[in-house]
């Protein structure tokens, strides 16, 4: 039986082997898709990532182009007005050589110098402007009090009339002290018209903020979020400090997650230039949707298939282990057959003549028989042979051993490794199972002869079967119904 063993074990070895491989071609193949899809994801960002900046750099350049022109006209103002040639000089010609480089374009205002009281002393537009007086202004004050304020980008205000940011820068007296400014404006019309001309999605976002964190101008337009204060906003706060790069963050008024983007934060004002993430990633999402479903569908018919082989497999496995028990067994009684029986012998044989060890045998036969099938039936004695097998299968256990239809109402029992006083014990125990269990049915009792051998390596194992034949014969002779035991094999001097 325990080629059988062997053989069923290959049948679960080569079911598992092939669900193994199916799983691991599976999860290859799913591995190679990830990294297929991470690359694919890694490049979509990257793409994304350039393009918007790209976008930032052209609205930086126009934006700083104008920035730099304007205070170019500013810082032309503050050095004229140090002239001391123009003490003396008449209003307009002193309006003529100081605004002579002052920029005027559309959206630009008017330069304007204040004195240090902050009351309007020179206007531009104007030879008499109308008075005015600023020293209130956040302007004002950062370059009354800062002498190092530089060119001042205001907060987006109401400034001669129109949504602007005022550029200021300060006059010093020739000692430095504080001696005015010069102010300049940017209209919202300027902003509006660069945004404007983008060619961009309505959900994407491109915000101008000067470095202290106010948002500029942004499109799209929100009141909400134009002027305000984001300094401590996370994504803010690197943006200021790092001269370019990107982050993930949600819209300030949708919340919407998005790449946000910035290529140069080292002018006075900053294009932060966003995109949802599902607007980058959703044509890499369609393929990954689709890739998967493939993958999907392939782990569903891989999974069929081997759940179909599998089933073919244990089918077979089953069909040929029941084929070779067949084959072995004896139809009636259900006990190994002769067969097997001569093949077990031998082999258990050869290894007691190796290992010198004894191998026991008995030799079973069902008494008056054949009385018994005269006056019951040949149906009810081959009960009783089935009965006689039930008490015999139940005596013998071991691994090795092996219970046998010898031929007709004979059984074999072989016992390897036992001692003549074992197997007498084996064939005493069978033989009075089989008396208890027939008592209440037809009394029939068995006779069983035992012989124990150590094999020299030429006896062939015929010799033991003889003794235990002889060792029968002679229980049947000394009355039957019990179990006698060869003393010796090759003398076959036999023990009642
Ligand atoms: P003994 O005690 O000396 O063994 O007497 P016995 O009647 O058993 O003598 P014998 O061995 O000559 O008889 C064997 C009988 O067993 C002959 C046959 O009718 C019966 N027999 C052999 N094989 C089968 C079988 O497969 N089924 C049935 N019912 N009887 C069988
Ligand atoms: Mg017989
Ligand atoms: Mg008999």
């Amino acid at each position: 039986m325990r080629w059988l063993r062997r053989r069923a074990f290959r049948w679960q070895l080569s079911a598992k082997l092939l669900v193994i491989s199916l799983v691991v071609t599976v999860l290859a193949f799913s591995a190679v898709c990830g990294s297929v899809l991470l690359d694919m994801r890694h490049s979509t960002e990257q793409l994304a990532r350039q393009t918007m900046e790209n976008l930032s750099a052209t609205i930086d350049a126009d934006l700083s182009h104008n920035l730099e022109l304007y205070d170019k006209s500013l810082q032309a103002v503050v050095k004229n007005l140090a002239l001391p040639e123009l003490a003396d000089v008449s209003k307009p010609i002193l309006q003529l050589i100081l605004f002579d480089r002052t920029t005027t374009a559309p959206h630009f205002g008017a330069v304007q110098v204040f004195d240090a009281a902050g009351n309007l002393s020179l206007d531009a537009s104007t030879l008499k402007p109308a008075p005015e007086r600023r020293d209130d202004e956040e302007f004002f004050k950062v370059h009354r009090d800062n002498p190092n304020a530089g060119l001042f980008i205001s907060r987006p205000m109401l400034y001669q009339g129109a949504y602007s940011i005022v550029l200021s820068r300060r006059i010093e007296t020739p000692n430095g002290g504080f001696n005015g400014i010069v102010v300049g404006s940017i209209r919202f019309g300027y902003f509006h018209d660069l945004l404007g001309r983008l060619r961009i999605d309505p959900q994407d976002v491109v915000s101008i903020l000067n470095h202290s964190g106010v948002i500029i101008m942004r499109r799209p337009f929100d009141f909400d979020v134009v002027g305000k204060d984001f300094s401590r906003v996370a994504g803010v706060i690197q943006t200021l400090a790092k001269p370019s790069g990107w982050f993930s963050g949600a819209g300030l008024d949708d919340g919407t997650p998005r790449m946000y983007v910035w290529s140069d934060s080292s002018h006075p004002l900053v294009v932060l230039v966003g995109k949802p993430w599902r607007n980058i990633l959703s044509l890499w999402r369609k393929e990954a949707i689709r890739l998967g479903a493939i993958l999907l569908v392939l782990a569903s018919f891989v999974a069929g298939v081997t759940i179909f082989l599998i089933r073919e497999i244990d089918r077979r496995a089953r069909a040929e282990q029941r084929l070779e028990e067949l084959s072995i067994t004896d139809p009636l009684t259900g006990l190994t057959n002769r067969r097997k029986f001569d093949a077990s012998i031998e082999s258990e044989w050869r290894r007691a003549q190796r290992m010198q060890t004894p191998v026991a045998l008995l030799m079973i036969d069902a008494d008056h028989f054949k009385t018994y099938n005269d006056s019951f039936g040949h149906q009810a004695g081959d009960q009783m042979l089935i009965g006689i097998a039930v008490c015999i299968a139940d005596s013998v256990h071991r691994v090795g051993d092996c219970a046998a239809r010898f031929g007709g109402e004979e059984f074999a029992v072989l016992l390897p490794g036992l001692s003549a006083i074992a197997a007498l014990a084996v064939a005493e125990t069978i033989r009075s199972k089989v008396e208890q269990w027939s008592v209440d049915q037809t009394g029939v009792t068995i006779s069983v002869g035992t012989a124990s051998l150590t094999p020299d390596p030429t006896t062939p194992w015929s010799v033991l079967v003889e003794a235990a034949d002889k060792a029968l014969y002679a229980a049947k002779a000394s009355g039957r119904n019990r179990s006698v035991v060869a003393s010796s094999a090759r003398e076959l001097s036999l023990v009642a």
